[in-house]
């Protein structure tokens, strides 16, 4: 089942962050902000974001967690990525010009079947995409890359989805976040979240 087709994006700016969850949107509504450093700092301190590691217990780093949802936090150079709602949620990012640094050996042999007609930039842009989602499957099911990538397939030929019972027991549909400059890939169980995206500004940086 294709999964980008089904889901609805909405762009809106704003340069301000607002209170997300103040009585709008729905449980599947998905929000998406990308954010320069200000924007990041003041979006998760206004989202009341902490931290705790699941392997030590510290709250200096680790999974991001917020009262009454579900978050993921990605970086890619200077843009940081924070995905919430009222579903669990996995997003990774990386800048679209690291295509050198990711090996195709990460990859499944059916991800790999997928691929094998590509050459050159758009093989690697496209086993860039391929490990970002699987990051971004990762992060959903906590167990990030205590998994390894190559055992899950993630990119298949009509879509971009985890089959249930292999990193998680329901299907996980990934969905790509449309940005200049990075490749930004969302996790979740729901097949087609409203997926509604801003782009926070510094304020000294206005585009
Ligand atoms: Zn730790």
């Amino acid at each position: 089942m294709p999964s980008d087709g089904g889901s609805r994006i909405s762009t809106r700016r704003f340069s301000q962050p607002r209170n997300l969850h103040a009585g709008r949107g729905s449980a599947i509504d998905v929000h998406i902000d990308l954010c320069g450093q200000h924007a990041y700092a003041a979006l998760v301190g206004g989202l009341g974001v902490r931290r705790e590691c699941p392997d030590c217990g510290s709250i200096q780093h680790g999974r991001p967690t917020v009262d009454g949802g579900h978050i993921s936090i990605a970086h890619a150079g200077d843009l940081h990525v924070v995905a919430h709602g009222g579903e669990p949620v996995g997003v990774d990012a990386e800048p679209d010009r690291q295509v050198e640094g990711i090996d195709a050996v990460a990859l499944h042999r059916a991800e790999r079947a997928v691929l094998a007609s590509l050459e050159g930039v758009a093989r690697a842009a496209a086993i860039l995409q391929v490990w970002v989602a699987k990051e971004a499957a990762l992060k959903l099911t906590g167990t990030g890359l205590r998994t390894a990538p190559e055992t899950f397939v993630v990119r298949h030929p009509d879509g971009w989805y985890v089959e249930p019972g292999v990193i998680a027991t329901r299907r996980i549909y990934v969905h790509r976040i449309p940005a200049e400059g990075s490749v930004i890939m969302l996790a979740g169980y729901q097949p087609a979240p409203r997926l509604v995206v801003r782009r926070r500004n510094d304020p000294a940086n206005l585009e």
